[in-house]
Protein backbone atom coordinates (compact mmCIF):
# COMPACT_ATOMS: atom_id res chain seq x y z
CA UNK A 1 0.00 0.00 0.00
CA UNK A 2 1.46 3.26 -0.84
CA UNK A 3 2.01 4.92 2.40
CA UNK A 4 -0.44 7.82 1.74
CA UNK A 5 -4.01 5.46 0.96
CA UNK A 6 -5.84 8.80 1.00
CA UNK A 7 -4.22 12.04 0.05
CA UNK A 8 -5.63 14.70 1.24
CA UNK A 9 -7.50 13.59 4.25
CA UNK A 10 -6.61 14.93 7.46
CA UNK A 11 -7.81 14.45 11.29
CA UNK A 12 -9.75 17.26 12.65
CA UNK A 13 -8.66 20.00 14.29
CA UNK A 14 -9.71 19.90 17.91
CA UNK A 15 -10.31 22.59 20.26
CA UNK A 16 -7.08 24.89 20.75
CA UNK A 17 -7.23 25.34 24.63
CA UNK A 18 -3.94 28.01 25.02
CA UNK A 19 -6.63 30.44 22.75
CA UNK A 20 -8.68 32.43 25.76
CA UNK A 21 -10.89 33.58 23.03
CA UNK A 22 -11.37 29.78 22.12
CA UNK A 23 -11.56 28.48 25.59
CA UNK A 24 -13.23 30.66 28.26
CA UNK A 25 -16.47 30.83 25.92
CA UNK A 26 -16.37 27.28 26.03
CA UNK A 27 -15.67 26.66 30.03
CA UNK A 28 -19.01 29.50 30.24
CA UNK A 29 -21.30 26.98 27.89
CA UNK A 30 -19.89 23.85 29.85
CA UNK A 31 -20.94 25.55 33.39
CA UNK A 32 -24.42 26.05 31.92
CA UNK A 33 -24.58 22.26 30.70
CA UNK A 34 -23.61 21.20 34.29
CA UNK A 35 -26.91 20.62 35.68
CA UNK A 36 -28.30 18.80 32.38
CA UNK A 37 -30.12 15.13 33.19
CA UNK A 38 -29.45 12.51 30.57
CA UNK A 39 -30.54 8.89 29.97
CA UNK A 40 -29.56 6.36 28.53
CA UNK A 41 -31.72 3.08 27.39
CA UNK A 42 -32.49 0.06 25.14
CA UNK A 43 -33.05 2.24 21.32
CA UNK A 44 -35.85 -1.00 21.30
CA UNK A 45 -37.82 -1.36 23.98
CA UNK A 46 -39.82 -4.59 23.90
CA UNK A 47 -40.58 -4.04 28.06
CA UNK A 48 -40.06 -1.54 29.96
CA UNK A 49 -38.91 -3.67 33.04
CA UNK A 50 -35.41 -3.44 32.46
CA UNK A 51 -33.27 -2.00 35.27
CA UNK A 52 -32.75 1.65 36.15
CA UNK A 53 -29.51 2.65 38.01
CA UNK A 54 -28.27 6.30 38.49
CA UNK A 55 -25.32 7.45 37.06
CA UNK A 56 -22.94 9.37 39.11
CA UNK A 57 -19.95 11.59 38.94
CA UNK A 58 -16.42 9.78 39.32
CA UNK A 59 -15.13 12.73 40.93
CA UNK A 60 -18.29 13.70 43.16
CA UNK A 61 -20.68 10.48 43.99
CA UNK A 62 -23.42 12.75 45.22
CA UNK A 63 -23.51 14.80 41.57
CA UNK A 64 -25.89 12.23 39.95
CA UNK A 65 -26.02 12.88 35.79
CA UNK A 66 -28.35 10.84 34.52
CA UNK A 67 -29.79 7.26 34.47
CA UNK A 68 -29.05 4.16 32.61
CA UNK A 69 -32.19 1.77 31.94
CA UNK A 70 -30.93 -1.71 31.42
CA UNK A 71 -31.97 -4.20 28.11
CA UNK A 72 -33.50 -7.28 29.61
CA UNK A 73 -33.37 -10.47 27.95
CA UNK A 74 -36.39 -10.44 26.12
CA UNK A 75 -35.12 -6.98 24.76
CA UNK A 76 -31.49 -8.33 23.43
CA UNK A 77 -33.42 -11.03 21.55
CA UNK A 78 -35.80 -8.61 19.74
CA UNK A 79 -32.58 -6.03 19.23
CA UNK A 80 -30.39 -9.22 17.74
CA UNK A 81 -33.22 -10.20 15.59
CA UNK A 82 -33.96 -6.41 14.01
CA UNK A 83 -30.75 -6.00 13.17
CA UNK A 84 -30.41 -9.39 11.60
CA UNK A 85 -33.72 -8.70 9.72
CA UNK A 86 -32.05 -5.66 7.91
CA UNK A 87 -28.20 -6.32 7.24
CA UNK A 88 -28.54 -7.72 3.94
CA UNK A 89 -29.82 -4.46 2.87
CA UNK A 90 -27.60 -2.43 4.97
CA UNK A 91 -24.36 -4.44 3.06
CA UNK A 92 -26.51 -3.94 -0.29
CA UNK A 93 -25.98 -0.18 0.11
CA UNK A 94 -22.76 -0.21 -0.89
CA UNK A 95 -19.17 1.32 0.79
CA UNK A 96 -19.72 4.64 -0.67
CA UNK A 97 -23.15 4.96 0.33
CA UNK A 98 -22.27 3.78 4.13
CA UNK A 99 -19.24 6.07 3.78
CA UNK A 100 -21.72 9.19 3.66
CA UNK A 101 -23.84 8.31 6.29
CA UNK A 102 -20.63 7.68 8.62
CA UNK A 103 -19.42 10.98 7.55
CA UNK A 104 -22.75 13.06 8.66
CA UNK A 105 -22.64 11.06 11.95
CA UNK A 106 -19.31 12.58 12.32
CA UNK A 107 -20.09 15.86 11.51
CA UNK A 108 -22.98 15.65 14.08
CA UNK A 109 -21.00 14.98 16.64
CA UNK A 110 -18.83 18.13 15.88
CA UNK A 111 -21.74 20.10 16.06
CA UNK A 112 -22.66 18.65 19.91
CA UNK A 113 -19.27 19.36 20.68
CA UNK A 114 -20.45 20.55 24.37
CA UNK A 115 -22.30 17.80 25.23
CA UNK A 116 -20.02 15.81 24.66
CA UNK A 117 -17.14 17.38 26.37
CA UNK A 118 -19.24 17.48 29.17
CA UNK A 119 -20.49 14.08 29.67
CA UNK A 120 -16.63 13.50 29.32
CA UNK A 121 -16.18 15.41 32.40
CA UNK A 122 -19.53 14.47 34.16
CA UNK A 123 -19.63 10.66 32.93
CA UNK A 124 -16.63 9.55 32.85
CA UNK A 125 -14.50 12.12 35.51
CA UNK A 126 -12.25 13.07 32.16
CA UNK A 127 -10.34 16.53 32.29
CA UNK A 128 -10.82 18.84 29.67
CA UNK A 129 -7.83 18.20 27.60
CA UNK A 130 -8.70 14.73 27.29
CA UNK A 131 -12.30 15.34 26.51
CA UNK A 132 -10.90 17.23 23.60
CA UNK A 133 -8.75 14.32 22.67
CA UNK A 134 -11.58 11.89 22.99
CA UNK A 135 -13.87 13.92 20.67
CA UNK A 136 -11.39 14.34 18.32
CA UNK A 137 -10.31 10.90 18.49
CA UNK A 138 -14.20 9.91 17.80
CA UNK A 139 -14.75 12.38 14.88
CA UNK A 140 -11.41 11.06 13.22
CA UNK A 141 -12.56 7.30 13.57
CA UNK A 142 -15.78 8.16 11.64
CA UNK A 143 -14.43 9.60 8.46
CA UNK A 144 -11.49 7.35 8.11
CA UNK A 145 -13.29 4.04 8.19
CA UNK A 146 -15.71 5.89 5.81
CA UNK A 147 -12.77 6.08 3.40
CA UNK A 148 -12.18 2.74 4.15
CA UNK A 149 -15.68 1.84 3.15
CA UNK A 150 -15.41 3.86 -0.09
CA UNK A 151 -11.62 1.70 -0.69
CA UNK A 152 -12.56 -1.06 0.27
CA UNK A 153 -16.45 -2.03 0.05
CA UNK A 154 -17.48 0.16 -3.38
CA UNK A 155 -15.93 -1.62 -6.25
CA UNK A 156 -15.11 -5.69 -6.51
CA UNK A 157 -11.37 -6.69 -6.94
CA UNK A 158 -11.06 -8.21 -10.52
CA UNK A 159 -8.99 -11.53 -10.46
CA UNK A 160 -6.92 -12.88 -13.36
CA UNK A 161 -9.02 -15.08 -15.10
CA UNK A 162 -6.59 -17.52 -16.95
CA UNK A 163 -9.27 -19.35 -19.57
CA UNK A 164 -11.09 -16.41 -19.88
CA UNK A 165 -13.44 -16.78 -17.15
CA UNK A 166 -14.33 -13.55 -14.50
CA UNK A 167 -13.37 -13.42 -11.30
CA UNK A 168 -14.27 -11.05 -8.91
CA UNK A 169 -13.80 -10.61 -5.18
CA UNK A 170 -15.86 -8.66 -2.61
CA UNK A 171 -15.40 -7.69 0.84
CA UNK A 172 -19.43 -7.85 2.54
CA UNK A 173 -20.60 -7.42 6.14
CA UNK A 174 -20.50 -10.71 8.05
CA UNK A 175 -24.19 -10.03 9.86
CA UNK A 176 -25.16 -8.66 13.50
CA UNK A 177 -21.70 -7.61 15.15
CA UNK A 178 -21.95 -6.96 19.15
CA UNK A 179 -19.58 -4.24 20.60
CA UNK A 180 -18.52 -4.02 23.86
CA UNK A 181 -17.17 -1.20 24.80
CA UNK A 182 -15.05 0.29 27.71
CA UNK A 183 -15.43 3.45 30.09
CA UNK A 184 -12.07 4.44 29.87
CA UNK A 185 -12.53 5.98 26.30
CA UNK A 186 -16.55 6.49 26.33
CA UNK A 187 -17.06 7.61 23.18
CA UNK A 188 -13.99 6.88 20.68
CA UNK A 189 -13.68 3.25 21.67
CA UNK A 190 -17.47 3.32 21.74
CA UNK A 191 -18.19 4.95 18.21
CA UNK A 192 -14.51 2.99 16.34
CA UNK A 193 -15.19 -0.14 16.43
CA UNK A 194 -18.65 -0.25 15.63
CA UNK A 195 -18.42 2.73 12.99
CA UNK A 196 -15.82 -0.12 11.69
CA UNK A 197 -18.58 -2.87 11.85
CA UNK A 198 -20.77 -0.61 10.48
CA UNK A 199 -18.78 0.93 7.12
CA UNK A 200 -18.06 -2.64 6.38
CA UNK A 201 -22.18 -3.54 6.44
CA UNK A 202 -22.72 -5.12 9.44
CA UNK A 203 -25.44 -4.20 11.38
CA UNK A 204 -24.67 -3.36 14.92
CA UNK A 205 -26.17 -4.35 18.45
CA UNK A 206 -23.89 -2.29 20.99
CA UNK A 207 -23.13 -2.26 24.69
CA UNK A 208 -21.21 0.65 26.39
CA UNK A 209 -19.64 0.21 29.74
CA UNK A 210 -22.35 0.07 32.56
CA UNK A 211 -20.49 3.13 33.86
CA UNK A 212 -20.83 5.10 30.91
CA UNK A 213 -24.00 4.86 28.54
CA UNK A 214 -25.10 8.35 28.91
CA UNK A 215 -22.24 9.41 26.10
CA UNK A 216 -22.98 6.47 24.11
CA UNK A 217 -26.88 6.96 23.94
CA UNK A 218 -25.66 10.41 22.48
CA UNK A 219 -23.71 9.30 19.97
CA UNK A 220 -26.08 6.97 18.93
CA UNK A 221 -28.90 9.40 18.45
CA UNK A 222 -26.84 11.66 16.50
CA UNK A 223 -26.10 8.44 14.11
CA UNK A 224 -29.64 7.85 13.84
CA UNK A 225 -30.15 11.67 13.08
CA UNK A 226 -27.50 11.55 11.04
CA UNK A 227 -29.35 8.80 8.60
CA UNK A 228 -28.25 5.71 9.68
CA UNK A 229 -31.23 3.87 10.36
CA UNK A 230 -32.53 2.96 14.15
CA UNK A 231 -32.51 -0.79 13.25
CA UNK A 232 -28.50 -0.70 11.98
CA UNK A 233 -27.39 0.46 14.89
CA UNK A 234 -29.11 -0.22 18.60
CA UNK A 235 -27.98 0.68 21.81
CA UNK A 236 -28.83 -1.91 24.60
CA UNK A 237 -26.92 -0.47 27.82
CA UNK A 238 -26.26 -2.77 30.99
CA UNK A 239 -23.47 -4.37 32.97
CA UNK A 240 -22.11 -7.94 32.68
CA UNK A 241 -25.55 -9.85 32.35
CA UNK A 242 -26.81 -7.87 29.29
CA UNK A 243 -23.20 -8.55 27.90
CA UNK A 244 -23.64 -11.98 28.61
CA UNK A 245 -27.12 -12.04 27.14
CA UNK A 246 -25.78 -10.92 24.01
CA UNK A 247 -22.45 -13.09 23.96
CA UNK A 248 -24.78 -16.05 24.45
CA UNK A 249 -26.78 -15.36 20.89
CA UNK A 250 -26.59 -17.67 17.79
CA UNK A 251 -27.65 -15.08 15.78
CA UNK A 252 -24.04 -13.22 16.08
CA UNK A 253 -21.48 -13.22 13.54
CA UNK A 254 -18.66 -11.53 15.36
CA UNK A 255 -18.07 -9.34 18.73
CA UNK A 256 -15.43 -6.42 19.20
CA UNK A 257 -14.63 -5.62 22.27
CA UNK A 258 -12.62 -3.78 24.67
CA UNK A 259 -11.78 -4.25 28.32
CA UNK A 260 -9.86 -6.60 30.47
CA UNK A 261 -8.12 -9.69 29.32
CA UNK A 262 -10.06 -11.43 32.29
CA UNK A 263 -13.71 -10.35 30.48
CA UNK A 264 -12.38 -11.56 26.89
CA UNK A 265 -11.31 -14.69 27.64
CA UNK A 266 -14.82 -15.54 28.97
CA UNK A 267 -16.24 -13.80 26.07
CA UNK A 268 -13.99 -15.88 23.98
CA UNK A 269 -15.53 -18.85 25.70
CA UNK A 270 -19.24 -17.76 25.65
CA UNK A 271 -18.84 -17.27 21.67
CA UNK A 272 -17.13 -21.04 21.41
CA UNK A 273 -19.63 -22.64 23.32
CA UNK A 274 -22.92 -21.17 21.04
CA UNK A 275 -24.73 -22.77 18.30
CA UNK A 276 -25.22 -20.77 15.41
CA UNK A 277 -22.02 -19.82 12.88
CA UNK A 278 -18.21 -19.49 13.80
CA UNK A 279 -17.96 -15.85 15.20
CA UNK A 280 -15.32 -13.56 14.90
CA UNK A 281 -13.52 -11.91 18.09
CA UNK A 282 -11.77 -8.92 18.07
CA UNK A 283 -10.71 -8.12 21.26
CA UNK A 284 -8.56 -5.03 22.62
CA UNK A 285 -7.81 -5.74 26.44
CA UNK A 286 -5.22 -5.08 28.81
CA UNK A 287 -1.13 -4.16 29.21
CA UNK A 288 2.21 -4.34 31.44
CA UNK A 289 3.31 -1.43 29.42
CA UNK A 290 6.60 -0.86 29.82
CA UNK A 291 9.60 2.23 28.76
CA UNK A 292 13.14 1.17 29.02
CA UNK A 293 15.38 4.63 29.40
CA UNK A 294 19.25 4.48 29.00
CA UNK A 295 22.14 6.68 29.98
CA UNK A 296 21.75 8.29 26.34
CA UNK A 297 18.59 9.41 27.11
CA UNK A 298 17.51 13.11 27.79
CA UNK A 299 16.47 13.54 31.34
CA UNK A 300 13.78 16.57 30.65
CA UNK A 301 12.39 14.80 27.48
CA UNK A 302 12.35 11.63 29.78
CA UNK A 303 10.63 13.22 32.57
CA UNK A 304 7.87 14.66 30.48
CA UNK A 305 7.08 11.42 28.27
CA UNK A 306 6.72 9.26 31.64
CA UNK A 307 4.44 11.94 33.75
CA UNK A 308 1.94 11.84 30.17
CA UNK A 309 2.47 8.29 29.81
CA UNK A 310 2.05 7.18 32.86
CA UNK A 311 -0.17 9.94 35.52
CA UNK A 312 -2.36 11.00 31.81
CA UNK A 313 -6.21 10.16 32.38
CA UNK A 314 -5.34 9.30 35.65
CA UNK A 315 -3.63 6.14 33.99
CA UNK A 316 -6.60 4.88 32.95
CA UNK A 317 -5.48 3.85 29.34
CA UNK A 318 -4.80 0.39 28.46
CA UNK A 319 -1.39 1.65 26.93
CA UNK A 320 -0.32 3.81 30.21
CA UNK A 321 3.02 2.91 31.31
CA UNK A 322 3.04 0.97 34.45
CA UNK A 323 7.12 -0.43 34.44
CA UNK A 324 9.52 1.99 34.11
CA UNK A 325 13.47 0.42 33.57
CA UNK A 326 16.03 2.90 34.19
CA UNK A 327 19.92 2.21 33.71
CA UNK A 328 20.90 1.94 37.17
CA UNK A 329 23.67 4.83 36.56
CA UNK A 330 21.28 7.95 35.89
CA UNK A 331 18.61 6.06 37.95
CA UNK A 332 18.65 9.06 40.91
CA UNK A 333 19.11 11.64 38.77
CA UNK A 334 16.13 10.70 36.40
CA UNK A 335 13.93 9.77 39.66
CA UNK A 336 14.79 13.49 41.30
CA UNK A 337 13.59 15.18 38.12
CA UNK A 338 10.11 12.82 37.96
CA UNK A 339 9.53 12.94 40.83
CA UNK A 340 9.89 16.37 40.90
CA UNK A 341 7.28 16.53 37.86
CA UNK A 342 4.80 14.30 39.57
CA UNK A 343 4.52 16.36 42.62
CA UNK A 344 3.71 19.36 40.39
CA UNK A 345 0.41 17.37 39.60
CA UNK A 346 -2.17 18.86 40.04
CA UNK A 347 -5.34 16.51 41.50
CA UNK A 348 -9.13 17.34 41.62
CA UNK A 349 -11.74 18.05 39.84
CA UNK A 350 -11.54 17.53 36.41
CA UNK A 351 -13.88 20.51 35.04
CA UNK A 352 -11.07 22.54 36.39
CA UNK A 353 -8.64 23.41 33.70
CA UNK A 354 -5.74 23.03 36.15
CA UNK A 355 -6.21 19.82 36.59
CA UNK A 356 -4.16 16.93 35.35
CA UNK A 357 -4.99 14.25 37.25
CA UNK A 358 -8.72 13.37 37.61
CA UNK A 359 -10.18 10.52 39.24
CA UNK A 360 -10.85 6.94 38.87
CA UNK A 361 -13.77 5.76 37.07
CA UNK A 362 -15.73 4.10 40.67
CA UNK A 363 -15.14 3.11 44.11
CA UNK A 364 -14.17 -0.58 42.78
CA UNK A 365 -11.09 0.50 41.05
CA UNK A 366 -9.70 2.91 43.77
CA UNK A 367 -9.96 0.23 46.34
CA UNK A 368 -8.16 -2.04 43.93
CA UNK A 369 -5.70 0.65 43.36
CA UNK A 370 -5.57 1.46 47.01
CA UNK A 371 -4.71 -2.35 48.03
CA UNK A 372 -1.95 -2.64 45.63
CA UNK A 373 -0.08 0.40 47.34
CA UNK A 374 -0.86 -1.10 50.76
CA UNK A 375 0.50 -4.79 49.89
CA UNK A 376 3.86 -3.04 48.25
CA UNK A 377 4.05 -0.79 51.20
CA UNK A 378 4.19 -3.59 53.82
CA UNK A 379 6.15 -5.58 51.65
CA UNK A 380 8.57 -2.43 52.59
CA UNK A 381 9.27 -1.55 48.86
CA UNK A 382 9.62 2.35 48.24
CA UNK A 383 6.51 4.34 47.64
CA UNK A 384 6.14 8.01 47.00
CA UNK A 385 2.84 9.03 46.92
CA UNK A 386 1.24 12.87 46.28
CA UNK A 387 -0.37 14.72 49.13
CA UNK A 388 -4.31 14.75 48.06
CA UNK A 389 -6.21 18.26 48.42
CA UNK A 390 -9.07 17.73 50.65
CA UNK A 391 -11.24 19.03 47.80
CA UNK A 392 -10.86 15.28 46.74
CA UNK A 393 -13.32 13.44 49.75
CA UNK A 394 -16.10 13.50 47.32
CA UNK A 395 -14.86 11.29 44.87
CA UNK A 396 -12.40 8.22 43.70
CA UNK A 397 -9.55 9.98 43.75
CA UNK A 398 -6.25 7.96 43.72
CA UNK A 399 -3.09 9.24 44.77
CA UNK A 400 -0.71 9.63 41.83
CA UNK A 401 2.41 7.30 43.29
CA UNK A 402 5.42 5.33 42.15
CA UNK A 403 6.75 2.14 43.33
CA UNK A 404 10.39 0.49 43.11
CA UNK A 405 10.28 -2.86 42.39
CA UNK A 406 12.83 -5.88 41.38
CA UNK A 407 11.27 -6.99 38.51
CA UNK A 408 7.87 -5.80 35.98
CA UNK A 409 7.66 -10.54 36.65
CA UNK A 410 6.54 -9.41 40.32
CA UNK A 411 3.57 -7.49 39.25
CA UNK A 412 0.75 -10.48 38.53
CA UNK A 413 -2.39 -8.22 37.00
CA UNK A 414 -2.45 -4.75 35.47
CA UNK A 415 -2.90 -1.98 37.57
CA UNK A 416 -5.35 0.44 36.13
CA UNK A 417 -4.43 4.17 37.49
CA UNK A 418 -1.63 6.39 38.17
CA UNK A 419 0.78 4.37 39.55
CA UNK A 420 4.16 3.89 38.10
CA UNK A 421 6.67 0.94 38.99
CA UNK A 422 10.44 1.71 38.56
CA UNK A 423 12.86 -1.04 38.37
CA UNK A 424 16.28 -0.28 37.95
CA UNK A 425 18.72 -2.52 35.26
CA UNK A 426 22.21 -3.12 34.10
CA UNK A 427 23.11 -1.70 30.42
CA UNK A 428 24.06 -5.42 30.45
CA UNK A 429 21.14 -6.58 30.91
CA UNK A 430 19.31 -5.08 27.90
CA UNK A 431 18.39 -8.09 25.92
CA UNK A 432 17.32 -9.89 29.61
CA UNK A 433 14.81 -6.72 30.21
CA UNK A 434 13.01 -7.14 26.98
CA UNK A 435 12.82 -10.77 27.68
CA UNK A 436 11.31 -10.22 31.06
CA UNK A 437 8.53 -7.57 29.56
CA UNK A 438 7.72 -10.73 26.80
CA UNK A 439 7.22 -12.51 29.65
CA UNK A 440 4.64 -11.31 30.82
CA UNK A 441 2.39 -12.29 28.10
CA UNK A 442 0.96 -9.03 26.97
CA UNK A 443 2.02 -6.80 24.05
CA UNK A 444 0.48 -3.87 23.80
CA UNK A 445 2.77 -0.56 24.17
CA UNK A 446 6.35 -0.02 24.69
CA UNK A 447 8.56 2.69 25.37
CA UNK A 448 12.31 3.34 24.63
CA UNK A 449 14.13 6.27 25.47
CA UNK A 450 17.95 6.34 24.22
CA UNK A 451 19.84 7.51 21.46
CA UNK A 452 22.00 4.88 20.76
CA UNK A 453 20.96 3.29 16.93
CA UNK A 454 21.84 -0.07 18.02
CA UNK A 455 19.75 -0.27 21.65
CA UNK A 456 16.47 1.02 19.14
CA UNK A 457 17.01 -2.06 16.97
CA UNK A 458 17.89 -4.57 19.48
CA UNK A 459 14.57 -3.82 21.23
CA UNK A 460 12.63 -3.58 18.55
CA UNK A 461 13.81 -7.00 16.74
CA UNK A 462 13.28 -8.54 20.21
CA UNK A 463 10.20 -7.03 21.82
CA UNK A 464 6.67 -8.73 21.20
CA UNK A 465 4.14 -5.75 21.20
CA UNK A 466 1.68 -3.87 19.09
CA UNK A 467 3.14 -0.28 19.54
CA UNK A 468 6.53 0.44 20.17
CA UNK A 469 7.52 4.28 20.39
CA UNK A 470 10.69 5.83 20.89
CA UNK A 471 11.69 8.90 22.10
CA UNK A 472 8.22 10.01 23.18
CA UNK A 473 5.27 9.50 24.93
CA UNK A 474 3.43 6.15 24.77
CA UNK A 475 0.02 6.81 24.92
CA UNK A 476 -2.44 8.80 22.17
CA UNK A 477 -2.03 6.88 19.41
CA UNK A 478 -3.65 9.06 15.97
CA UNK A 479 -6.07 7.56 13.83
CA UNK A 480 -4.09 7.12 10.46
CA UNK A 481 -0.78 7.53 11.44
CA UNK A 482 -0.30 5.14 14.70
CA UNK A 483 -2.83 2.34 13.96
CA UNK A 484 -3.25 0.78 17.78
CA UNK A 485 -3.95 -2.28 19.30
CA UNK A 486 -1.69 -5.10 21.02
CA UNK A 487 -1.06 -8.97 20.71
CA UNK A 488 -0.81 -11.83 23.13
CA UNK A 489 -2.89 -10.99 26.42
CA UNK A 490 -3.55 -7.58 24.69
CA UNK A 491 -5.95 -8.64 22.52
CA UNK A 492 -6.52 -10.22 19.11
CA UNK A 493 -4.07 -7.95 16.93
CA UNK A 494 -6.43 -5.62 14.80
CA UNK A 495 -5.07 -2.24 14.42
CA UNK A 496 -7.28 0.32 15.40
CA UNK A 497 -6.93 3.70 12.93
CA UNK A 498 -5.25 1.16 10.85
CA UNK A 499 -5.71 0.28 6.93
CA UNK A 500 -6.87 -3.52 7.82
CA UNK A 501 -8.78 -2.71 10.32
CA UNK A 502 -12.29 -2.26 8.82
CA UNK A 503 -11.27 -5.81 6.60
CA UNK A 504 -11.43 -7.71 10.01
CA UNK A 505 -15.30 -6.78 10.35
CA UNK A 506 -16.07 -8.38 6.48
CA UNK A 507 -16.19 -12.19 5.07
CA UNK A 508 -14.76 -12.43 1.32
CA UNK A 509 -16.96 -13.45 -1.65
CA UNK A 510 -15.72 -14.93 -4.88
CA UNK A 511 -18.05 -15.03 -8.29
CA UNK A 512 -16.66 -16.85 -10.99
CA UNK A 513 -18.71 -16.29 -13.73
CA UNK A 514 -17.39 -18.79 -16.88
CA UNK A 515 -18.37 -17.98 -20.86
N1 LIG B 1 -5.57 4.30 21.92
C1 LIG B 1 -5.31 4.77 23.24
C2 LIG B 1 -3.92 5.31 23.35
O1 LIG B 1 -3.14 5.17 22.44
C3 LIG B 1 -5.54 3.74 24.31
C4 LIG B 1 -6.82 2.99 24.15
C5 LIG B 1 -7.27 2.27 25.40
O2 LIG B 1 -6.92 2.65 26.52
O3 LIG B 1 -8.08 1.34 25.23
O4 LIG B 1 -3.59 5.86 24.37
Amino acid sequence: LPADIFPGRCNSAGIDLADPLVCEPLLKRLAALDSRHWDAGPTFPAQESGEVAPITSPHDLAHEVGTRRDATEAEVRVAIGLAAEVQHGWNALGGERRAVLLEAAADAFEAHTDEFISLCQREAGKTLVDSVLELREAVDFLRYYACEARRQFSAPIMLPGPTGEENRLTLNGRGVFATISPWNFPLAIFIGPAAAALAAGNTVVAKPAEQTPLIAALAIRLCHEAGIPEQVFQLLPGAGDVGQFITSDPRLAGVAFTGSTDTAQAINRSLASREGPIATFIAETGGQNAMIVDSSALPEQVTRDVVASAFQSAGQRCSALRTLYIQEDVADEMLAMIRGAFEALVVGNPESLATDVGPVIDPDAKAALERHVARRKKGGQAVWRQKMPRSTAAGCFVAPTIIEIPSILDLRRENFGPVLHVVRFKASDLEQVVADINATGYGLTLGLHSRIESTRRTVERLATVGNFYVNRNQIGAVVESQPFGGEGMSGTGPKAGGPHYVARFATERVVCIDT
